[in-house]
């Protein structure tokens, strides 16, 4: 049998050792984290809902309502009012005949390409996919076809080859790494000529970027014909937890119908859907904490490039600042967290080897001033490397 212990010295001889921080308040740019005051940035709640007073009230008034536990899987009795409600909201907020509620974002993706895909098809993913989305691709047991990051040429090529009989190609919307965007027309041609579906997962998109929070595909106008399944993330600019899919009918149906990931699993809770709708109207209605945490990405890449960081190329809340080792990229983060910020350290096999960096996430919510000692600070700790 192999020797776990010695895997785990393994990893951290090799700086890839992963460390649970315990949070000791809501989630907030100002936070107090092992007994610290930090400044995070590193936390996907674009929008500063995660600790809405508005949101918060609906939550603990659906509580009240309808308990805690859903109870069950929502084909047997755990579909609440709530859970109908918010996947209305949604389908209106997406433009698209219907939506589903899935219990994350993870289990949204393996239930997609499990349903729509199995042997003899093919499922065609950038390299920079996020792990749900591979993870599905695996599970499926179509044929998993992996093209380079943002190579619409290489993906054209491939599913031509193809011989497979359903062809799905999956995205992310913006890449959760390096936080550039897909290019979405571009794939949207290349699968209406290939005849294949396109899945866009717009975790990071959906909320924080389109004048509407309409995400990747509000960004660049494309509607439910060019991108046939979309899969939004309820845990991120929303500020709750979940995860659905939109689509037209029948896509809807047929996933209720197949998805295992849906179908054998007790629904989220009532409340978090009833305070999931109070977090999509103030998404609807979010151009000024849209139009702030613009600004704030402008400030901050203007002041890293002052500095002279080295950026990753990317126009929303997603930042990296290339540290290439791991271990330099570990250190800076620890010097950080000593002076008060909370930077995420990213490192193999996160993101391809040689490519670690620190992985910043701006906010609504973040000053100016916080921008600017951080960048500080980054500057600083990388000089005493
Ligand atoms: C966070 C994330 C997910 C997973 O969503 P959860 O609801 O957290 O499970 C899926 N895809 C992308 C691109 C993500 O960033």
């Amino acid at each position: 049998m192999r020797s776990l212990k010695a895997e785990l010295e393994q990893r951290k001889q090799e700086h890839l050792y992963r460390r649970r921080r315990i949070t000791e308040s809501p989630q907030a740019v100002h936070m107090r984290i092992d007994g610290r005051d930090v400044t995070s940035f590193c936390s996907n709640d674009y929008l500063g809902l995660a600790n809405d007073p508005d949101i918060i009230k609906a939550f603990q008034n659906a509580a009240n309502e309808f308990g805690v536990g859903s109870g069950a899987a929502h084909l047997i009795n755990g579909h609440s009012r709530y859970h109908h409600e918010l996947e209305e909201a949604l389908a209106e907020f997406t433009g698209r005949e219907r939506t589903l509620l899935f219990s994350t974002g993870y289990m949204a993706n393996l239930g997609v390409a499990q349903a729509l895909l199995g042997k003899g098809d093919a499922v065609f993913e950038d390299r920079l996919n996020h792990a749900s989305l591979l993870d599905g691709g695996l599970l499926s047991q179509a044929r998993l076809q992996r093209y380079p990051h943002q190579d619409s040429a290489a993906l054209e090529n491939k599913l031509q080859a193809s011989r497979a009989r359903q062809k799905l190609i999956m995205t992310d919307g913006v890449f959760s790494m390096d936080g550039d965007i897909a290019p979405l027309p571009e794939l949207a041609k290349i699968a209406r000529q290939n005849d294949a579906w396109l899945m866009v997962d717009d975790a990071h998109g959906l909320g924080a970027l389109g004048k509407n929070g309409g995400g990747t595909l509000e960004h660049y106008g494309l509607s439910t014909e060019d991108v046939p399944v979309l899969m939004g993330t309820l845990g991120k600019a929303f500020g709750t937890a979940g995860a659905f899919v939109a689509g037209d009918e029948d896509l809807i149906e047929y996933l209720i119908q197949t998805a295992r990931s849906y179908i054998y699993t007790t629904a989220m809770p009532a409340a978090i859907a009833a305070a999931t709708l109070v977090s999509v109207e103030k998404i609807r209605n979010g151009q000024d904490r849209r139009d702030q945490l613009n600004q704030n990405i402008q400030h901050f890449r203007a002041a890293a490039r002052e500095h002279g960081l080295s950026l990753l190329e990317s126009e929303t809340a997603i930042q990296g600042v290339m540290t290439g080792s791991s271990k330099a990229a570990l250190r800076v983060s620890n010097l950080l967290f000593e002076k008060g910020f909370l930077v995420t350290a990213i490192r193999p096999p996160t993101v391809p080897q040689n490519t670690a960096r620190l992985r910043i996430t701006l906010s609504c919510d973040h000053s100016s001033e916080d921008i600017d000692h951080l960048i500080r600070y980054i500057s600083k700790s990388c000089k005493t490397l």
